[in-house]
């Protein structure tokens, strides 16, 4: 049998956010040689989070703590980390090469993909040219220069209703802006949404336009979409969280995709190269939750040790001991 060229790596782990910091965990536990390349501070997008309820063990943890935790665990087993942007991920048949911006080619046996997603944009006249101005994709982040305002939310989903619930804390007034007449958000949100009287919620209303003066946002344009009326609204800013697009630019050319650009894995989270791997919100899948990344992670640690393990050199011949050989021992 012929034996492999052994990479520098077993693994590379792309991204260090919850998934990829449980993938770390795992494979340096599975005595994985392993480095997890980030281009930013390991932690990911619940560094954004403030509020945290729903990872088990926590009844109540904010982003930042819970992220800081995660990379301490993986920090215990003495996580190679590299502050580098990853480049390109190139599939090879043997050992896959992650190229870094500094031009290093890390040799691997096998990748986990963990490089999470960005929040969508309504793509709507004012969203770009004012952001940082007044719209803004991250309540923890900015809605503290809203204090005693009146802000516009857009969306009905789980992280439209959080954060109206935290920019409700700190403004005057939360519109929330919901296309249709139902909230997608979990029965417990919409309870809290609905029953916060600083929230009033716009049915059926999307929004069409940011406007702004000097001082930043001053309002926005909603039209009713079942009969086209518009209304001009007087906000201070516009949040918007309208859910979420996967980073796959790094995702090798032949990995498999689904329409909205989530890379289809099968149970083990391995893409259909072998010894490719992609978990978290870049995968594709039911829901995105903290708790499902870090088990994605766990999943692709374990399935990649034991796809390493296959390729690990294997010798032609086994070494017998001396005493075996020469008939001497029991
Ligand atoms: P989401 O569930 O996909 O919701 C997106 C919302 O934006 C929907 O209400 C959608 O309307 C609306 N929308 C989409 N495109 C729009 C457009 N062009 N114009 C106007 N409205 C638009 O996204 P998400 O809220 O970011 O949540 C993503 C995932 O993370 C979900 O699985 C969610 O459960 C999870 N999450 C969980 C928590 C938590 O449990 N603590 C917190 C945050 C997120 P329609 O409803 O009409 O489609």
């Amino acid at each position: 049998m012929s034996a492999t060229a052994s990479p520098q790596y077993d693994l590379v782990i792309v991204g260090g956010g919850p998934g990829g910091l449980s993938a770390a965990v795992y494979a340096q536990r599975a005595a994985l040689r392993t480095v997890l390349v980030e281009k930013g501070l390991p932690g990911g997008q619940v560094v954004m989070s403030d509020e945290v309820e729903n990872y088990p063990g926590f009844e109540h943890i904010s982003g930042a703590d819970l992220s800081l935790k995660f990379l301490q665990h993986a920090q215990a087993y003495d996580l190679e980390i590299r502050q580098q942007e990853v480049t390109e991920v190139e599939p090879g048949l043997n050992v896959h090469r992650v190229h870094l911006g500094d031009g290093q080619v890390l040799e691997t046996h096998a990748v986990i993909l963990a490089t999470g997603g960005n929040p969508r944009k309504l793509g709507v006249p004012g969203e770009a040219e004012y952001y940082g101005k007044g719209v803004s994709y991250c309540a923890v982040c900015d809605g503290f220069f809203f204090r005693g305002k009146t802000v516009a939310v857009v969306g009905g989903g789980d992280t439209a209703t959080e954060e109206a619930l935290y920019l409700a804390k700190l403004t005057r007034k939360v519109y929330l802006v919901h296309r249709r007449g139902e909230l997608r958000a979990s029965k417990i949100l919409q309870k809290r949404v609905l029953g916060e009287c600083k929230i009033e919620v716009l049915w059926h209303s999307v929004l069409t336009e940011i406007t702004a003066g000097d001082g930043g946002v001053r309002g926005v344009a909603l039209q009713d979409v079942r009969t086209g009326a518009r209304r001009d609204l007087a906000v201070d800013g516009a949040f918007i969280f309208i859910g979420f697009e996967p980073n796959n630019q790094l995702v090798p050319a032949g990995v498999r995709r689904n329409a909205d650009g989530y890379v289809v894995t099968d149970f083990k989270c391995e893409t259909n190269i072998n010894g490719v791997f992609a978990i978290g919100d870049l995968r594709e899948k039911y829901a995105r939750q903290i708790v499902i990344a870090a088990a994605d992670g766990s999943t692709a640690a374990l399935a990649a040790a034991h796809y390493v393990e296959s390729k690990k050199s294997v010798p032609d011949v086994c070494e017998a001991p001396a005493g075996l050989l020469s008939g001497s021992a029991v």
